[in-house]
This record gives structure tokens, C-alpha cells and sequence, in this order.
């Protein structure tokens, strides 16, 4: 999927660590189904996969 980070899965989504705040918890949520993916620690942000290479890229 190209998020450049390490997920695992969880049920039917996949879970891992933010690359955007200092997430000692995986708080990157995944859905694989909809490549949505959603932060739901520090940044509480979301987008598409293409928003993810966004953010990243700068
Ligand atoms: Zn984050």
C-alpha cells in the first residue's frame, strides 16, 4: 500500500505507527477495504492513500 510504515493486522483493519507525531502507540488506523487511514492519536487526521503521500512528500 505504500504507507512506509510497519502494520499489523487487527481484525479487518490494519494498525500501526503514526509517522506524522511520536506515536509510542499505534494509533494509525488502516482500513484496507477503503485504503482509508485515520490517526487517531496527536494529529487526528485521515485521508486516502494519496493524502498519506502528500503529508509525507511535504
Ligand atoms: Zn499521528
Amino acid at each position: 500500500m505504500g504507507f512506509g510504515v510497519e502494520l499489523k493486522k487487527h481484525g479487518a483493519e490494519w494498525i500501526g505507527q503514526c509517522s506524522f507525531h511520536e506515536d509510542k502507540t499505534p494509533s494509525l488506523v488502516v482500513s484496507p477495504k477503503t485504503n482509508l487511514w485515520h490517526c487517531l492519536g496527536k494529529c487526528n487526521v485521515g485521508g486516502s492513500t494519496i493524502d498519506w503521500v502528500m503529508k509525507t512528500k511535504g
